[in-house]
């Protein structure tokens, strides 16, 4: 069933991309690879490229963490072509959706908390699908109905989901008051007219429960491309979470000839001593997601 929000899409016939960082911390080296991804990919296809602020989650947000993040992208060549969108902006149009999906039942409350979730092997079973719960202060999960088992991403191939995770009816909104990141996301996508949606693996997963989103709201999904995560020597994802060092945006050459090498670019070497906006030019003129490599994680070694 394809159903009307109250969103209009776009349609989606040129290239528009994003980069979509929640100012949870500084910028690090993984999170400098997928913005420089993003950007290359659009701008390779004379695409625009825009910059939204994923700031519905204020407890886990960093003071200043926005403002350092928008200079350390103008410090590496990447200028957002339109406003800069703030999902704290958008909550009456999140709610819009909410009262959308409730009142065609796309959406029902569920009042299960993580023990119980937990107790029952940690994928929720619809529990609370019957239970025409009003409760105000529990959750709303999507009515999944459409299980998306598998996608085709630009840059891994053929991507396969867990089963389980693919049918279990995720949330939209979360206990606590906040809107949850998959609601968020999806609706930005859409509201944004966004075409291509280059990112880290750590997000492989979800883009089918996003899929999943996509097809109940009838609205076309972009095209996803994971390129692979940067990860210490122990393994560890770089996150803002294991403090992971904020980048150098006083001599930036290195580390983009470094990140432009993570993705398999290949730059030259004399490219150090030229200016970054150069840099870029040769990086965009050169970029092909053929070249960043079809697996989940990278090793970080020698920086
Ligand atoms: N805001 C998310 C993050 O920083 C990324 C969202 C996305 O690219 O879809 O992890
Ligand atoms: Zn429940």
């Amino acid at each position: 069933m394809s159903i009307t929000l109250p969103l209009i899409q776009r349609p989606l016939i040129s290239y528009r991309g994003r980069f979509a960082p929640s100012p949870s911390g500084l910028l690090h080296f993984g999170s400098l690879v997928t913005a420089l991804a993003s950007y290359l990919d659009a701008k390779h296809q004379n695409g625009t490229w825009l910059v939204r602020i994923e700031d519905i989650d204020p407890p886990r947000e960093q003071r200043g963490a926005t403002h350092y993040i928008l200079k350390t992208l103008e410090a590496y060549g990447m200028y957002w072509d339109e406003d800069i969108l703030y999902q704290s902006q958008q909550t009456e149009l999140y709610n819009d959706v909410l009262g959308y999906l409730a009142e065609q039942k796309l959406s029902y409350r569920c009042n299960c908390t993580r023990a119980d979730i937990k107790s029952l092997g940690g994928i929720y079973q619809g529990h609370c699908k019957d239970l025409a719960i009003t409760d105000k202060n529990s959750s709303i999960r999507l009515l999944n109905s459409t299980e998306i088992y598998q996608y085709t991403d630009i840059i891994q191939g053929n991507v396969k989901c867990d089963k389980a995770l693919a049918a279990e009816d995720f949330t939209l909104f979360r206990k606590d008051g906040l809107f949850a990141y998959q609601l968020a996301v999806v609706v930005d996508d859409i509201y944004q007219g966004i075409s291509h949606i280059i990112r880290g693996c750590d997000l492989l997963e979800p883009t089918a429960r996003q899929l999943s989103f996509f097809d109940t709201t009838g609205c076309q999904p972009p095209q996803y491309g994971h390129v692979p995560l940067v990860v210490t020597p122990q393994g560890y994802k770089l996150s803002k979470q294991n403090k992971a060092s904020a980048i150098d945006t006083k001599k930036p050459q290195k580390t983009l000839l470094q990140a432009l090498n993570f993705l398999g670019q290949s730059p030259p070497k004399e490219l150090i001593s030229s200016s970054v906006d150069y840099i870029m030019q040769w990086a965009i003129k050169h970029w092909s997601t053929d070249k960043v490599a079809r697996k989940n994680q990278i090793m970080l070694t020698n920086r």
